[in-house]
């Protein structure tokens, strides 16, 4: 072996030591306590999940129970309740009644809700089954940012406007439809936009979706309220209620049931 230059024998040796010293430390530290990065506290708070996937958890917020419109209101009148349709555990859309919102407002939140397209529905493109759940509803018409619900079961539309696209937004990671006629679900995760005092956007509405189980929306970045015409933009707001579209097709409504939420 060669010499380092400049180096003595004495030298070298207390080189060898110190090296061979670390390596031993290094391997100890790799091999120390595992408490060290252990974490106790916070703990997280006990749910108690529902009995089959879908079934509201312990801690969530029933919009529907089954039974009424109670805490669901009208968009157009907030002072008139929801006058939609209720029986047999549904609700279906009263396209007379216009949209209808929850009466309670939310920031954050997972979403669960279902829906099902009549299985005798007609129409083509957007005049087929559509509907649409507004993550945050921020006043009367269309104005939020709406989650599209429509048959694309065998209907084909403009991309960014089928189901489960971010409407006019973001085209869907996938179609995952089920028949006309069979309950569809989609499970929703919104983190709400953020502004300053001055009115200006701080952080932007993020959204990840599956559609029966099936990612659709991968926490994607919202470019604003949905806009038919035009781009979409951001406009201050708060909590906001989440509201239903009755969109007012020609063909049979579609119904809705077991929407729950739980605020994070
Ligand atoms: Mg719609």
């Amino acid at each position: 072996m060669k010499r380092l230059a400049g180096c003595s024998t004495k030298k070298l040796l207390t080189l060898s030591v110190f090296s061979f010293m670390l390596s031993v430390s290094l391997a100890q530290a790799q091999q120390g306590d595992p408490k060290l990065t252990e974490v106790y506290s916070p703990v997280p708070p006990v749910v108690t999940p529902g009995k089959a996937c879908g079934d509201a958890p312990s801690d969530a917020i029933l919009l529907f129970d089954g039974k009424n419109l109670d805490k669901w209101r009208s968009v157009n009148d907030s002072t008139k309740p929801a006058d939609w349709n209720v029986a047999h555990n549904i609700i279906t859309v009263n396209k007379k009644a216009g949209n209808i919102e929850t009466k309670q407002s939310f920031m954050d939140y997972q979403l669960h809700i279902e829906w099902r397209i009549p299985a005798n529905i007609t129409g083509e493109g957007q005049a087929r089954g559509n509907s649409g759940v507004f993550l945050a509803s921020t006043g009367p018409g269309d104005a939020g940012y709406e989650l599209q619900v429509l048959d694309n079961y065998n209907n084909s539309t403009y991309t960014n406007g089928q189901v489960g696209s971010v409407y006019k937004q973001a085209v869907p990671l996938a179609n995952a439809c089920r028949k006309p006629g069979e309950w569809q679900s989609y499970d929703i995760i919104w983190t709400a936009p953020r502004f300053n005092d001055d009115g200006t956007l701080k952080t932007p509405a993020y959204v990840t979706a599956f559609y029966n189980g099936v990612l659709v929306e991968n926490h994607f970045e919202l470019k604003g309220q949905t806009r038919y015409i035009g781009q979409p933009f951001y406009k201050q707001h708060g909590p906001c209620p989440i509201k239903l579209q009755a969109h007012g097709d020609k063909s049979e409504p579609i119904s809705y049931r077991n929407i729950w939420i739980r605020p994070l």
